[in-house]
């Protein structure tokens, strides 16, 4: 098995940004994102058996997803939402085994932004969690995605706590500094996660 570091945190944290660092040292990133959209794709199984469920209407015009009507679907029908999430997420799990196994970096940086939500901790061997404070956070996501004030605290309310991250963390990195700062702290965890990596490695042969 393949030692798996899980980054997470909530939206605009800087998880793409901290992800770019590791990736700059060789580190294969899978992407929990990139993977929930990939298993949907057209001519993928899945989207065929989704349009036979709820009907073209989920389908946009060029065959791709809807994803607005997805959600609208699901989202205030529990029984609807527990049939789409039994169908995607063992798709989901063994395209990211696959992934991960097919990683050649000493250590694989999976990406999962809704790794406490969906309580996926004990998947991996070690969370580190981005952690920002509220402020920053919210003016970098306004910023990144021209959205409003008002939204970034509707989507916040809906993720998991600062806290409940925190809680779930064993290695924290504090993303309110300059990017150097981060890139810095990287560089230390990388040599940590190098060790860890080896030392899980020479217990499987053991
Ligand atoms: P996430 O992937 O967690 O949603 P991003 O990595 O996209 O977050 O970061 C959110 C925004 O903040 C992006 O526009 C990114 O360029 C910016 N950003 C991230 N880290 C820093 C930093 N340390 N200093 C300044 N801007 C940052």
């Amino acid at each position: 098995m393949v030692y798996t570091v899980a980054l997470t945190g909530g939206i605009g944290s800087g998880k793409s940004t901290i992800a770019d660092n590791f990736s700059r040292l060789g580190i294969t990133v899978v992407d929990a994102d990139v993977i929930a959209r990939q298993v949907v794709e057209p001519g993928q199984p899945a989207l065929r058996i989704i349009s036979d469920h709820f009907g073209d209407e989920i389908l946009l015009q060029d065959g791709t997803l809807n994803r607005r009507a997805l959600r609208a679907k699901i989202f205030s029908c529990e029984e609807e939402k527990k049939w789409l999430n039994a169908l995607l997420h063992p798709l989901i799990h063994q395209r990211t085994q696959a992934e991960i196994n097919q990683a050649l970096s000493p250590y694989v940086l999976w990406v999962v932004p809704l790794l406490i939500e969906n309580n996926l901790q004990q998947k991996a061997d070690r969370v580190l969690v981005v952690d920002v404070s509220p402020e920053v956070q919210i003016a970098r996501t306004i910023a990144r995605d021209k959205v409003s004030r008002e939204h970034v605290l509707q989507i916040l309310a809906a993720q998991a706590t600062r806290e409940a991250r925190l809680s779930a963390a064993d290695d924290v990195i504090n993303n309110d500094g300059g990017t150097a700062q981060v890139a810095a702290h990287v560089d230390r965890l990388h040599r940590q996660y190098l060790q860890l990596a080896a030392q899980a490695a020479q217990q499987e042969n053991e």
